[in-house]
C-alpha cells in the first residue's frame, strides 16, 4: 500500500518534507501547493510534483507559464494525508478545509499543540499518533531536546532539565529577518521551548531561556540534565550513540560552521543535518548533573519526523523504532 500526501505550503520545510515523503516506498506525493508562482514552485514541477494554487491565484501562474493542477481544495481530494507547512498560525485557519475534505492532516511546530491534540516526536511518543486524524510535528528546537531527553530518561530517569537555546536569527533564504549584529534575549522566563518539550513529554520538568544570535546556520542548546540514576559521562555518551536521530560530534568539529560543511562534504541534500549534533566532548557528568552542548539544523531536524508521523497516523507500521529505521535509510542517513 502507497499512502498518498499532499503538502499545503511549499517552503523551507514543505519542499523538504515532499523530498523525504518521495523517497520513501510506502508513500507517495500526489500533490504540493504554492501561494506564489516563484523558483520553487517551478523546481516543484521540475521534481514531478503536481502543482496546486490557492483558489483565484490560478493565472498568476498561467501568466508564469507554470502548469497547474487545480486548487488547494481540489488537491485536498487527492491524498490520505496533508502535511500542512504554511507559516505559524495560518495552519490553524486551514483545519476546516481538512474537515471538509475528511483528510488525515499533520500541521507543523507554529502551530498551538491544541489545535492537533496530539504533539509528535518519533523517538519519545509514536505510539500515540498511532491511527489518529491530526498531529503536530514538534518544532526544531523541541525536537532536538525531545530526542536526547526520551534517551536519558529510558536510561538514567531524568530530574529536574535546564537549557539554554541560542536561536539562529533567520533561515539562509529569509531575507526579511535579522538581527544582524545584535543579540537578543528572550525576556519571557522560562522560554516557551520548556512547555512546548512537555506536549511531547508529559513526565519531564524542565525550564528553558533563550536567545537570539545573528547566524543562519543551527541552533546551539546548552543542557542541563539532572540524572536520578548513577552513571558516567561514558554511560551517557553510549546511550547518546544509540540513538539513531543522534550524531556525536567530534574530529575538530568546534563550531556550527564545521558541522554544516560536514553536511556538504557527505553531499547532503541542501546540506541538510538531520541528526541532533551532539558535541561528544561536552557530554560530562558529575553528581548526577549532565551538561552538554548540541546543535541543531533548525530547517532539517524535524522532516523525518514528519515521514514518522505518516507512517503512524496512517498505520503503515506498528513499530516506532522500525519506521525509524525505514525513514533514515531512505533518506541516507
Ligand atoms: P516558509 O515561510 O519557509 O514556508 C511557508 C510556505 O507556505 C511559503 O512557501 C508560503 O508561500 C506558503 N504559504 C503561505 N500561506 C499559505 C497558504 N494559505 N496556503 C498554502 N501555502 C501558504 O515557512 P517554514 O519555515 O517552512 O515554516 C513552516 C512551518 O514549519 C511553521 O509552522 C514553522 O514554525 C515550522 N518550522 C519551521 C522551521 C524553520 O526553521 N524554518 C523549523 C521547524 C518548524
Amino acid at each position: 500500500m502507497s499512502v498518498k500526501v499532499v503538502v499545503n505550503g511549499y517552503g523551507t520545510i514543505g519542499k523538504r518534507v515532499a523530498d523525504a515523503v518521495a523517497a520513501q516506498s510506502d508513500m507517495e506525493v500526489v500533490g504540493v501547493a504554492k501561494t506564489r508562482p516563484n523558483f520553487e514552485a517551478r523546481m516543484a514541477l521540475e521534481k514531478g510534483f503536481p502543482l496546486y494554487v490557492l483558489a483565484g491565484r490560478e493565472s498568476d501562474f498561467k501568466d508564469a507559464g507554470m502548469e497547474i493542477s487545480g486548487t488547494v481544495e481540489e488537491m485536498l481530494n487527492e491524498g490520505d494525508v496533508v502535511v500542512d507547512c504554511t507559516p505559524g498560525d495560518i495552519g490553524a485557519k486551514n483545519k476546516p478545509l481538512y474537515d471538509a475534505a475528511d483528510i488525515k492532516a499533520i500541521w507543523q511546530g507554529g502551530e498551538d499543540h491544541e489545535l492537533a491534540g496530539i504533539s509528535f516526536n518519533a523517538c519519545s511518543n509514536y505510539d500515540e499518533a498511532f491511527g489518529c486524524d491530526y498531529a503536530r510535528v514538534v518544532s526544531c528546537n523541541t525536537t532536538g531536546l525531545s530526542r536526547i531527553l526520551s534517551t536519558l530518561d529510558a536510561e538514567f530517569d531524568v530530574g529536574k532539565v535546564r537549557a539554554t537555546l541560542c536561536r539562529r536569527s533567520a533561515d539562509p533564504g529569509d531575507v526579511k529577518k535579522g538581527p544582524i549584529n545584535a543579540i537578543i534575549p528572550e525576556l519571557r522566563m522560562p522560554s516557551h521551548h520548556g512547555p512546548d518539550v512537555k506536549t511531547v513529554l508529559k513526565q519531564i520538568d524542565i525550564d528553558t531561556v533563550a536567545i537570539k544570535v545573528p547566524t543562519t546556520l543551527m541552533h546551539v542548546h546548552i543542557v542541563n540534565v539532572n540524572l536520578k540514576q548513577e552513571c558516567t559521562s561514558d554511560d551517557v555518551t553510549d546511550a547518546l550513540a544509540e540513538n539513531p536521530r543522534v550524531r556525536l560530534i567530534g574530529d575538530g568539529m568546534s563550531s556550527t560552521a564545521e558541522i554544516m560543511e560536514l553536511a556538504r562534504d557527505m553531499n547532503r541534500p541542501r546540506s541538510d543535518m538531520w541528526e541532533n549534533c551532539v558535541w561528544e566532548k561536552s557530554i560530562s557528568v558529575s553528581d548526577g548533573e549532565l551538561y552538554l552542548f548540541q546543535a541543531i539544523h533548525q530547517e532539517s531536524d524535524v522532516i523525518p519526523e514528519n515521514v514518522d508521523c505518516i507512517r503512524a497516523m496512517t498505520e503503515l507500521e506498528r513499530n516506532s523504532a522500525k519506521s525509524i529505521e525505514k525513514t533514515n535509510k531512505a533518506m541516507g542517513m
